[in-house]
């Protein structure tokens, strides 16, 4: 198959793709997505094809108007109204019944579904001009997620009909994912939407250990992505906590053996290995935009090894750090003990 590259003002070609059944990876606010109709399920098995990605893992469907919700949910609670109102369009995934409208393949067997409304121009125009759109990341299902249209080329071409370059992504971590088909609400993976903001919002809501913690042996995944091992590069990833002074003679203590540093602004100066900045210490946005491309560009220079700094456990901070964890495998190491 060939994969066209098209530009944000030839959506409508994209469009046609999709109500043919086709793949489209799309640019969003978090990362680019590989979108298909939502309610064709055999256009929906096409993107775990393409993706390598287990059928037991669902899809979230994307839309361009809060309406449209309302043929894909059974329910639509107060909670999940004022999310919406609130959130959207934005980095924000609810979870919710799912109507019978759902395919099997886009909740992978579950009695619920996951919806968002993106911020995007191109991702709306494009759901606007076909339908609902199921889109996972579009990666190579376990690598890093796409953040510019050269990242989903990397992994997609050949694999997909076609991409839409929005340039690089604001955000760059997935959406937050909250699940309402609980009670008390329940975060099933951070992102660019913290738990203080929702808390301001709808009151109380758990974490789920999943966020932060393995599963421990015969635990199930409330949230099924996060039993795999994901946005994990080819080198190996250590993640690395305590303060900036430890983490520097840490790092220096280990050279000639093919590391680099994944680390902020300000301890460049002082690290002896190859660097690669997250960017200024306490700009977390700037940690989330970059995590997924210093992943992939470790790769392009062929290190072994990256030392990670683990920066912090808060707000946007604790998006990074659930997907550093599960980029290092849950590989550890606090200076402070
Ligand atoms: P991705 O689209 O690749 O970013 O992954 C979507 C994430 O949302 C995965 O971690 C899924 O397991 C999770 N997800 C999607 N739908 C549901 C659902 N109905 N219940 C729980 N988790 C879900
Ligand atoms: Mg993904």
């Amino acid at each position: 198959m060939e994969t066209e590259v098209l530009s944000v003002r030839e959506v409508d070609k994209a469009a046609e793709i999709i109500k043919r059944g086709g793949l489209v990876a799309m640019p969003t606010e978090t990362v680019y997505g590989l979108a298909a109709d939502a309610l064709n399920g055999e256009a929906v098995a096409k993107i775990f094809r393409a993706k390598g990605r287990p059928m037991d893992n669902p899809l979230i469907v994307h839309i361009a108007r809060v309406e449209q919700i309302n043929e894909l949910v059974s329910e639509f609670p107060e909670k999940a109204r004022i999310l919406a109102e609130k959130f959207w369009p934005g980095p924000l995934t609810i979870i919710l019944p799912k109507s019978d409208r759902i395919p099997d393949e886009v909740s992978a067997g579950l009695d619920t579904v996951a919806v968002r409304l993106p911020g995007h121009a191109a991702a709306r125009e494009l759901i606007e001009k076909s339908c609902p759109l199921a889109a996972p990341s579009a990666n190579l299902s376990g690598s890093p997620s796409p953040t510019t249209a050269g990242h989903v080329w990397q992994d997609m071409n050949g694999r997909i009909d076609a991409i839409i370059d929005g340039g690089a992504c604001e955000v760059g971590v997935e959406s937050t994912v909250i699940s309402l088909a609980v009670d008390p609400p329940r975060l099933l993976r951070p992102g660019g939407i913290t738990p203080a903001q929702l808390r301001d919002a709808i009151g109380e809501i758990t974490v789920d250990s999943a966020v932060c913690h393995p599963l421990g042996e015969g635990q199930q995944a409330a949230s099924p992505g996060m039993k795999y091992k994901h946005y994990a590069p080819k080198a190996n990833v250590i993640l690395i906590k305590g303060s900036a002074e430890a983490y520097i003679r840490y790092v220096n203590e280990r050279q000639g053996k093919n590391a680099a540093a994944m680390c902020c602004d300000e301890d460049t100066e002082y690290i002896t290995l190859p660097c690669i900045s997250m960017g200024k210490e306490n700009e977390h946005e700037s940690h989330a935009q970059r995590i997924f491309s210093l992943l992939r560009l470790a790769d392009e220079r062929g290190y072994s090894t990256v030392y990670a700094r683990c920066t912090g456990e808060d707000g946007v901070e604790l998006a990074v750090y659930n997907r550093m964890l599960r980029a290092s495998g849950f590989e550890v190491i606090d200076l402070e003990k």
